[in-house]
Parts: structure tokens; sequence; C-alpha cells
């Protein structure tokens, strides 16, 4: 093995001070609020795992998909419900504009 070439030993200081993460400010009632959410749907969740509907999805009744379920592990419903429920339906088609399609050039 010959030597690594030390490419990496040339990394400007300043760089790191630049680096810092953003902090997200949370008031106190948001964090309370958003754990009291969390904490409803872990004993929603608990409470379906004993019912043994755990992955039957509470509004329409159809099974929801095992990977959905490792996704979103308190999810009641299933992923149609779900985008109903926001109003962001994947159902509605919307409306189709026709995209301009670039030339296909083709050489022999
Ligand atoms: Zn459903």
């Amino acid at each position: 093995m010959g030597n690594l070439a030390d490419t990496t030993s040339a990394e400007p200081d300043d760089y790191v001070g630049s680096a810092q993460t953003e902090t997200v400010q949370l008031t106190e009632r948001e964090i309370l609020e958003s754990a009291a959410t969390m904490l409803e749907q872990v004993n929603r969740t608990l409470l379906r795992i004993r019912q043994g509907v755990r992955n039957e999805c509470e509004n329409c009744g159809t099974k929801i998909p095992k990977v959905r379920l490792a996704a979103i592990p308190y999810a009641t419903t299933c992923v149609r419900c779900a985008a109903e429920a926001e109003g962001t339906s994947n159902d509605e088609p919307v409306k189709q504009r026709p995209k301009p399609r670039p030339p296909k050039v083709r050489e022999a």
C-alpha cells in the first residue's frame, strides 16, 4: 500500500463555524400539544393492537399495508382515507396539461 494522498488535510477552519445546525424554537405549549397528540396516537394504537384491528383502516376497513404501518406506526387509516382527511385526495384527476415533448432524435 502506498501513501494516501492527503487531500483532506486542507480544510478551511472557518467552514466549521458556518455549519451550525438551525435550531427550531418551540414554545412550551407547542411541545405539550405535540406530546399530547403523540400520546393519544400511541394509546390508540395500543388499543387497536389489543383489539386485533391494528392493520384495519378505522374509516373504511381496508387493510393498511405493512409498509405504511412501518413508516407510520400509529397510522389508523389507509393512505386513501388519510389523504381524504387531509383534503389531498389523489383520486381526483388533476387538470392535465399537454406537456411539450422534446423532439426525439434518433441517430442511425
Ligand atoms: Zn380507509
